[in-house]
């Protein structure tokens, strides 16, 4: 694979960790590239963003020896696969062996590894993520990658169905670097093949699924690839309730910080059940829990209401959770942003009294006290959490007493 240009300088020109890890790697002889998002990142001159690839012409036993001779910590995250990752100064690298395909199935893929540069680069999905780049910054581009990272054009190396044939995932990352590095029109030979394929997608895992179109959400402004995803019946199997992407836009117009299970939430019918959806999509039970608040029609969340009823309802569900519903209820009117800085920024106070209080008072326990106690909870919310302990006092001896 021939050099083509240079990054002058890289970004990790002064990274002593980056140096360490090549300082290592070099002295057993073996050649590192990276590899992906960190070499856009720096031929597009922005911030390198989310954790390096580097690409290694050594099997991975080979490498991990090399680490552990310079006493770098290495974990075997993938061997049979060729990835080992290196954690230096607590920051992961991921080194994978060259590889070529040798058998695949559309979900998992036999590899064997090689030396060849270019073998590794032909089975890697898009153009501009067959970038390499060397720690001087001499760059390898052998699919015109970057031509189409500046003309923001996603584009498949090689037949773009016979890669999707290969590896159905690749519909969906399709569409994530369209999200996040392109630009419309989408390119006609690749969305097209997407199209045709998308039956394809239902034989994938839901892990895998969920991994990338929660990273497709999370771009800047996710809207109209969504919809075209829609509209391509890409969507069909993993999220038949998606009903498209006009709540997301709202959502995306509003939301102080970007939270792609928040932006999921928006993209989904009311009628979606958050239960089934986290099932298929191997949620965490705590996403699906929240996955369901969002999706909840009540409490209707109130903003004209003003700030005590914001507090009242902000106590009741958590600020977070009530951030998320008052950021997803885009047609309630009135002020939300001063609602949303209040879930921010208010901590709920703990109610100054309890069941043991209500016990000194003579009661026995049992569910009656459970009941009292939320009695007097409600109307110190209504009064707008200003009863202090003696006022909750007095209202609970008032409520046993008026019970007994
Ligand atoms: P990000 O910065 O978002 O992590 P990335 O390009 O590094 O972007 P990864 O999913 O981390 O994306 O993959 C690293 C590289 O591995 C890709 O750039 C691509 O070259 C290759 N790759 C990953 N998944 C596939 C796939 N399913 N088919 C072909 N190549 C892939
Ligand atoms: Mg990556």
């Amino acid at each position: 694979m021939k050099p083509s240009g240079r990054l002058e300088p890289p970004p990790w020109a002064s990274d002593t960790a980056v140096h360490t890890l090549f300082g290592a790697l070099g002295a057993a002889g073996i050649t590192a590239r990276f590899v992906g998002g960190w070499v856009r990142d720096a031929v597009r001159g922005v911030t390198l963003t989310n954790e390096p690839d580097l690409a290694v012409d050594k099997p991975p036993e080979t490498v991990m020896l090399a680490l552990k001779a310079s006493r770098i910590k290495v974990v075997p995250t993938g061997l049979k696969h060729g990835t080992v990752t290196a954690v230096i100064a607590g920051a992961p690298y991921e080194l994978t062996t060259l590889r070529r395909d040798v058998e695949t199935d559309g979900r998992h893929a036999v590899v064997a590894f090689t030396d060849d540069w270019l073998e590794d680069a032909s089975r890697r999905d898009f153009t501009f993520n067959a970038l390499y780049a060397d720690l001087d910054g001499t760059l390898y581009d052998p699919f015109e990658g970057r031509a189409d990272l500046a003309a923001k054009h996603v584009r498949f190396i090689g037949d773009a169905d016979q890669r999707i044939a290969e590896d159905k995932l690749r519909i969906l990352r399709f569409f994530r670097f369209h999200a996040w590095l392109g630009r419309p029109p989408f390119d006609a030979a690749g969305f097209m093949a997407c199209r045709r394929n998308a039956g394809g997608l239902r034989g994938l895992s839901g892990e895998r699924v969920r991994k990338e179109f929660l990273r497709l959400l999370d771009a800047p402004a996710p809207s109209d690839t969504v919809d075209a995803m829609r509209e391509a019946a890409i969507l069909d199997h993993w999220l038949p309730e998606c009903d498209g992407a006009a709540r997301l836009r709202a959502l995306i117009a509003r939301e102080d910080k970007p939270d792609p299970l928040r932006r999921f939430a928006s993209i989904l019918s009311r009628e979606a059940d958050a239960t089934v959806i986290g099932k298929r999509l191997r949620l965490s039970t705590q996403e699906s829990l929240r996955l369901e608040v969002m999706l909840d029609s009540d409490p209707v969340i109130d903003v004209a209401g003003g700030p005590k009823a914001w507090r009242a309802q902000i106590y009741d569900l958590g600020g977070n959770l009530y951030a998320d519903r008052l950021l997803l209820a885009t047609e309630a009117p009135g002020d939300w942003r001063g609602a949303l800085a209040m879930a921010r920024g208010w901590t709920p106070p703990e109610l100054p009294v309890s069941g043991g209080d209500a016990l000194k008072l003579g009661l026995k326990p049992g569910p009656k006290v459970g009941g009292l106690i939320e009695t007097v909870e409600r109307w110190w919310i209504d009064g707008d959490f200003t009863a202090d302990r003696a006022a909750c006092l007095a209202e609970l001896e008032r409520l046993v007493r008026a019970a007994s």
